[in-house]
């Protein structure tokens, strides 16, 4: 069985205004302490599953094919550190690796850094470009400007590394359909491998989010354009995306032929991997777990030698039917019903006919999917299928 490892590394240079992730800001001298953690982490696994009452038997026969190294902001620690991460995975699992993946903000990328990824393994780069206009950059607290990409791109092409995902973010502050297009245009000028595009998220978790709920106007939140505008971007990404040859495979993601990303397949097909570092989440197909967020925490309950974990679960039937569809659905491959329905004892084929008739779901025999033009207003479909 393939596994996949999620490397979490949960630093950053500065908090963009509208993350809502579990990272922080802390100096470079706990880079070192963090990725010792990690390594003492995989090497420790056994403990966990004895803990947990996980069968390790199934895990230590898997062959590990992908690693993805994600945060926060991997591409800030000296590459070393990334490379003895690899060198601890590598003397605790059976590997065989098709994808490394490291994250990478542009302004971090260096040649030396370049070399030293490379060098370790790491074979595919996924960018945080999120766009190509560098009034929504700044206004969005990122650190880097369009100018870095064009810089850092090429630099990794150089030392090898030849399956680049750039991230475009639809909804930043300051945002047009014409700017939005230009990002777009300009990401395919740039020939990446692979390309996710989120719609900006609105939440509590970050101080846009807080800002837009209250409704301020603090972090440029009056220049957030409104959801129509970002509906009508993300049908203008998938058109161009599409004409320039990239495969749409999963709502926010898109693809070159044969270069979907190995890794995160795992996470939207439910299929095994383990996650070490701060907050990081496993799966072995029937019990999740997940560790502390906070690193501190985390590095010290390594350090006194205690288990960094927070949350186990034992997914029930009813978790794993909604999971299935739900990730299902936000694949554009879909749900195969012949398949889906025994499984779960469910009938679905029953609650299609609404959503067929005003072409929300596309239904093509025994698969269903969501209509393509209507992913961007996937939840009204979700609710009605899971009720
Ligand atoms: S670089 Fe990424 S993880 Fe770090 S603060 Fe910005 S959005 Fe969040």
């Amino acid at each position: 069985m393939a596994l996949g490892i999620y490397i979490q590394i949960p630093f950053c240079q500065t908090k963009c205004t509208y993350c809502n992730f579990h990272t922080g800001v802390v100096s470079a001298e706990k880079y070192a302490p963090y990725a010792s953690a990690v390594q003492s982490e995989i090497a420790n696994r056994r403990s966990l599953y004895a803990w947990a009452g996980v069968p390790a038997s199934e895990i230590e026969t898997s062959i590990v094919d992908t690693v993805y190294f994600g945060g926060g902001t991997p591409s800030l620690i000296d590459p070393g550190h990334l490379e003895s991460i690899l060198a601890a995975i590598r003397g605790s699992f059976t590997s065989d690796w098709k994808e490394v993946t490291l994250e990478a903000d542009p302004e971090t990328v260096t040649r030396e850094k370049a070399v030293a990824w490379a060098a370790a393994g790491i074979n595919r780069v996924s960018f945080g470009v999120q766009s190509f206009n560098d009034l929504e950059l700044k206004s969005s607290g990122r650190m880097h400007r369009r100018e870095d990409v064009y810089r850092a791109a090429p630099i990794l092409r150089a030392v090898g590394i030849q399956n680049l995902s750039f991230d475009l973010i639809i909804g930043l502050p300051h945002q047009t359909q014409d700017s939005c297009r230009k990002s777009l245009e300009e990401l395919i000028e740039l020939k990446p491998e692979h390309v996710s595009i989120y719609m900006l998220e609105v939440d509590e978790g970050s101080r846009l989010g807080r800002e837009l709920i209250s409704l301020g106007t603090k972090y440029s939140a009056a220049a957030v354009p409104t959801d129509d505008q970002m509906a009508d971007s993300y049908n203008l990404a998938r058109q161009l995306l599409s004409s320039a040859g990239y495969e749409h495979y999963e709502i926010s993601n898109w693809a070159k032929p044969g270069f979907a990303s190995r890794h995160n397949l795992k996470y939207w097909r439910r299929e095994p991997y383990l996650g070490f570092g701060a907050g990081a989440h496993s799966f072995n197909g029937t019990t999740r777990w997940a560790n502390a967020h906070d690193s501190a925490q985390y590095v010290g309950a390594i350090r006194a030698g205690k288990l960094p974990v927070e949350q186990l679960e034992a997914v029930t039937v009813d978790q794993a039917r909604e999971e299935e569809m739900f990730l299902g659905l936000r694949q554009l491959a879909g749900i195969n019903l012949d398949q889906f329905e025994p499984c779960y004892a469910a009938a679905l084929r029953e609650k299609l006919p609404p959503l067929e008739s005003v072409g929300l779901i596309e239904r093509r025999g025994n698969l269903i999917r969501l209509a393509p033009e209507k992913l961007s207003i996937s939840n009204e479909v979700f609710v009605e299928l899971l009720g």
